[in-house]
């Protein structure tokens, strides 16, 4: 592979580390961050997540403790159950986790969380400060991606960045960070005419849409950085091209990104790979932005308005 793989397990390792001696200085200090994650219901597919998330905030030395309340909960208890958080100063961060149940609003339960406490930078009030190029609590995975860019020394300036996807959580507040750093913006999404054409010009190509395979080699510029957010559970497969079987005889899944990395990895310069990319950087940003969180509200101990 012509391409160098960035290696995000060891720049997630290194922000832990740092993070480890900051919780220390503040826990001199009798500042204590504390997670409080929210889930409703049992979400199989989000438990591995969780429980990872638990270890790596037991590593740095951040409190986590995961409220998981029935799916019998309505939307107006949800709220109340976020504002009893928002008001509990042993708290000092709140993340709501996602799939919420069919016809509970996601957005307004996230727009509760008191933005001081809000480590997801998703209450509307973190989203519109990014407009004006300030960051109180930026979203996690677009903090990875320019974490990764930063750390490889590449310059945004002037530079023609693609980004495919345009959700809330991950390509909107992208382009604004990259905007906000001159670079020069393209944002694809299912209704862009010629995928391909705006690819093919981005020297920094950023894939978030969750379709493994996407980006293929010939869609790439030469020399291109690629970073690839995409996680998407698949079969796996043998070298025959058969399913392969797990011990009870049920197919085996592997995690894939958007980007082919095969093809892709001949024609860039830089890319992530999938898994080890963007996916440990991104916890290691929700635990930045939870030490960050405990400490602006240790210097400026305010409630909720
Ligand atoms: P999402 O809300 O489903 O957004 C997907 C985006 O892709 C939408 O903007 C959609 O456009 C666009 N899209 C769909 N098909 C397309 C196509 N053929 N061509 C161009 N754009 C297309 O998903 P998300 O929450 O942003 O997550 C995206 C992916 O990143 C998922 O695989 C998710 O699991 C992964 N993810 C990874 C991390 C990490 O830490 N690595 C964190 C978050 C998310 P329309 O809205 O127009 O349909």
């Amino acid at each position: 592979m012509r391409a160098r793989l960035i290696d995000g397990k060891a720049m997630a390792r290194e922000i832990r580390t740092g993070l480890a001696r900051e919780v220390g200085e503040l826990a001199a200090r009798g500042i204590h961050p504390h997670l409080v994650v929210l889930a409703v219901g049992e979400d199989p597919a989000g438990q591995i997540y969780l429980k990872n998330q638990a270890r790596q905030c037991a590593e740095v030395g951040i409190r986590h403790t995961l409220k998981t309340l029935p799916t019998t909960k309505t939307e107006e208890e949800l709220v109340a159950h976020v504002m009893s958080l928002n008001y509990d100063p042993d708290v000092t961060g709140i993340l709501v986790t996602l799939p919420l149940p069919a016809g509970i609003d996601a957005k307004r339960i996230q727009g509760n969380v008191w933005r001081e406490k809000d480590v997801e930078g998703m209450n509307p009030a973190n989203l519109g400060a990014l407009l004006y190029g300030e960051q109180l609590t930026t979203p996690c995975t677009p903090l990875a991606v320019m974490e990764i860019l930063r750390r490889t020394g590449t310059a945004l300036r002037g530079k023609e960045v693609t980004i495919v996807g345009h959700s809330n959580i991950v390509g909107k507040p992208l382009a604004v960070l990259l905007v906000n750093e001159m670079a020069t913006v393209t944002v694809c999404h299912e209704a862009t005419a010629d995928l391909a054409r705006h690819t093919r010009s981005a020297e920094i190509l950023v894939v978030a849409v969750g379709k493994p395979g996407l980006v293929t080699g010939d869609m790439v510029r030469p020399g291109a950085t690629v970073i690839d957010v995409g996680i998407t559970q698949i079969p796996d497969t043998g070298p025959d091209g058969k399913p392969v079987l797990d011990a009870e005889g049920r197919p085996r899944l592997r995690t894939a990104g958007d980007v082919d990395l095969a093809t892709v990895g001949e024609v860039a310069d830089l890319v992530t790979p999938v898994p080890g990319g963007v996916g440990p950087l991104t916890v290691a940003m929700l635990l930045a932005n939870t030490v960050a969180r405990a400490r602006r509200l240790a210097a400026a101990p305010r409630g909720p308005r």
